[in-house]
């Protein structure tokens, strides 16, 4: 049976490192993207010209019936083992007294609901419970957890702590039944999210404060990804890995 992996926000940054990588160790990866249909193809071509499998969806992670679709792509590649729930959002710098309830709505539906429906759907086919034979769950939390990010987006830093919790649980609620779950924590990393949040100098401005006087790329991260998903981390479960080159 071909072994599927479905990232989430699998276009571009970490969430594209993961496709090119999972896809490299023999996975059928189903690409899901929220906009940028070109970004998401020229992955799928990527891993194709590699000799791989890869399917780009289009679909929303914090919207029921999109992570439905999703799901039902994967089935079509094989049995879903494994899922990166990668997709996420900042906004601008602001104070809490500063955001909009709008802010906040779609902050914590693309960052928290937006990780837990595909969990569900992951669960329900990977569960021993639901008769699947198990599998591994990643999701992306941020050094910004700990440490708050004051003064530039708590909303965000909260939505990835909600993440650490969500790690922790529900890694505890379905250990028994073959599926792991675990989460990173990237610390600064060279994608497109600053811009994207309207701060596209961030990683120029912060550089020389990080500890190893660098940021990370996101092949990096999603190194760590690819082994938490891997059979050589087959008891690590409900770990949160900091993967900030010594920041938070
Ligand atoms: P990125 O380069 O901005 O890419 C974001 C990806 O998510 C894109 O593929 C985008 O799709 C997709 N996406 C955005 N909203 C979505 C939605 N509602 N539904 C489905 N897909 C959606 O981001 P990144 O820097 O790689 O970040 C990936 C994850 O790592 C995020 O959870 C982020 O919070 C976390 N993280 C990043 C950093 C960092 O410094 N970069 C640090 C800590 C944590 P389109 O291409 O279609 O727009």
């Amino acid at each position: 049976m071909i072994r599927v992996a479905l990232v989430t926000g699998g276009s571009r940054g970490i969430g594209a490192a993961c496709c090119r990588l999972l896809a490299a160790s023999g996975h059928a990866v189903v690409v899901n993207y929220a906009g940028n249909e070109a970004a998401a193809q020229a992955v799928v071509a990527g891993i194709a010209g590699a000799g791989g499998t890869a399917v780009a969806v289009r679909g929303d992670v914090s919207v029921e019936a999109d992570v439905l679709r999703m799901f039902e792509a994967a089935d079509r590649l094989g049995r879903l083992v494994a899922l990166v729930n990668n997709a996420g959002v900042v906004d601008l710098p602001a104070r809490v007294d500063e955001m909009s309830v709008e802010r906040l709505t779609r902050m914590f539906s693309i960052n928290i609901t937006g990780s837990f429906l595909p969990a569900r759907e992951a669960i329900r086919r990977m569960s021993t419970k639901h008769g699947g034979q198990g599998g591994g769950i990643v999701n992306l939390s941020s050094a910004a957890a700990t440490l708050g990010a004051p003064g530039q987006y708590v909303d965000y830093a909260a939505s990835k702590g909600a993440i650490d919790s969500f790690t922790i649980g529900l890694a505890r609620e379905v250990a028994a039944e073959g599926i792991r779950v675990n989460a990173v924590r990237p610390g600064v990393i060279d994608t497109d999210i600053h811009a994207s949040g309207g701060w596209p100098d961030r990683v120029a401005q912060v550089r020389d404060s990080l500890p190893m006087k660098r940021e990370g790329t996101a092949e990096e991260v999603a190194q760590a990804i690819t082994w938490l998903l891997s059979d050589a981390a087959s008891y690590v479960t409900g770990a949160i890995l900091n993967v900030s080159g010594g920041r938070g």
